[in-house]
């Protein structure tokens, strides 16, 4: 009997002790995507509450969540109606109302990471000065607000020269490159023009992309990933290979990058902290999303602690758990939609039919009641003995091999 090994000063008062699972609180998740699914699937395992707000009816986190409000989350009297309901408040997505999040804040309400971060990174120029402020290097940035500026821009930092959206961008949709002075107008208007705020940025002549996960406690511990690449498709992610193949000064410089940039944020979850590795071995900063993201997915079949169960053990005060891999190479696909409506669905479902067949690969389905063309449906990860292996697999599964091997 383990009363016996405690002397009674030692043992905690009765009601300190909590004997109901490992947290009795309820996580509001703003956002109901895939990555809201995937922390509900994560917080299924330790029987933690999620509730989620999302205005969609069957949005991907829907079905798996203990609560489901549906509103949205850019809206401030649902947010502050849902922040009631929870004991803390964490995001899936960063396009929430952070002004609301500020007075919540203010009124006791525990939102992790803080709202200041939230603030911080849904405005991507705005992300951009906090970092060139912290020192942390980053590929040249200034704002533009006309075609004049743009072209001085231009001038200074060549071309291409990559036009973004300042806020809500997603999977590259807030982004826009000009190749030339004279594409420049063009592309200002597929982003819409200059009314929801443009910033340009020097183009970066990467030879791989990177991003590092990492979790930060309440208790302000610590815990990184491995460096992982990222394969990005016309701005989308595409492909994540684990560990990434790079040198071990790589990614100890990777590494330290990402710990600089998410130190000078607030709050306790999982960052994942996007880099650009140049030709002369320089770490660029790309972006930092304050939440669970696409290039930890394969944590959830190769790490001892996947990044939806850090996420919660994090804003919920629990100990973070060991993130290192459990197997010497993963590699993530993203299935996006291939056409709308059911002929997507039906390649898709091949695809996936395909999966289900090979040893080591776990197929996510997110149940997007609509297909759309580039739209994130699902994805498929592999795992096994080297990149090799599961690069041939993954190829196999594309159908690019006319044999499976071995
Ligand atoms: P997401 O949030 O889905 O990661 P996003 O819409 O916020 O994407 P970014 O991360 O800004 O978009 O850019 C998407 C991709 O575009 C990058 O991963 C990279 O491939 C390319 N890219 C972005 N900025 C630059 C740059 N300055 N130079 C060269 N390529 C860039
Ligand atoms: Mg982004
Ligand atoms: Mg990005």
């Amino acid at each position: 009997c383990s009363a016996s090994l405690h002397s009674t000063e030692t043992l905690p008062r009765k009601d300190e002790i909590s004997v109901h699972g490992v947290s009795e609180k309820i996580v509001g998740v703003l956002g109901g995507g895939q990555l809201g699914r995937m922390l509900c699937q994560a917080a299924s395992k330790l029987s933690i509450k999620i509730a989620i707000l999302d205005p969609l009816v069957n949005c991907p986190a829907s079905s798996l969540a203990y609560y489901h409000m549906v509103g949205d989350f850019d809206d401030s009297n649902t947010v502050q109606e849902f922040a009631m309901r929870c004991e803390v408040l964490t995001v899936e997505i960063e396009h929430v109302d952070v002004a609301t999040l500020e007075i919540l804040e203010e009124q006791g309400i525990d939102c992790q990471p803080r709202a200041s971060t939230i603030r911080i990174i849904q405005d991507k120029y705005l992300q951009k000065v906090h970092f060139s402020q912290h020192g942390i290097p980053l590929p040249e940035f200034t704002q533009i607000e006309d075609l004049e500026g743009a072209k001085k821009a231009g001038d200074i930092f060549g071309y291409p020269l990559m036009i973004k959206s300042k806020r809500f961008a997603y999977d590259g949709r807030g982004n826009a490159v000009a190749k030339s002075v004279e594409e420049l107008s063009s592309a200002i208007f597929a982003l819409g023009g200059f009314e929801r705020g443009l910033y340009v940025e020097k183009w970066a002549p990467f030879v791989k992309e990177l991003s590092v996960v990492i979790a930060r406690g309440r208790d302000n511990s610590m815990a990184c990933y491995p460096v992982v690449q990222t394969i990005h498709k016309e701005n989308i992610c595409h492909i994540v290979k684990a560990p990434a193949s790079v040198s071990w000064e790589i990614k100890k410089l990777a590494t330290d990058v990402a710990f600089k940039a998410v130190s000078s944020l607030e709050g306790a979850g999982i960052f994942a902290v996007e880099l650009f590795l140049t030709e002369d071995g320089q770490i660029l900063l790309n972006e930092v999303a304050p939440r669970p993201h696409n290039s930890g997915h394969h944590t959830i079949e190769s790490c001892k602690t996947s990044q939806y169960e850090q996420h919660l053990r994090a804003v919920l005060g629990l100990p973070l758990g060991d993130p290192s891999m459990i197997t010497p190479a993963a590699i993530m696909y993203n299935i996006l939609g291939e056409d709308e409506g059911e002929p997507g669905f039906y390649l898709a479902h091949q695809l996936m039919q395909r999966a289900l067949s090979i040893s080591g690969a776990f197929v996510h389905w997110y149940n997007k009641s609509e297909m759309r063309k580039q739209r994130k449906m699902g994805h498929i990860t592999i795992v096994g003995r080297s990149m090799s292996v599961v690069e041939n697999l993954l190829s196999f599964t594309l159908d690019e091999a006319s044999e499976k091997p071995a």
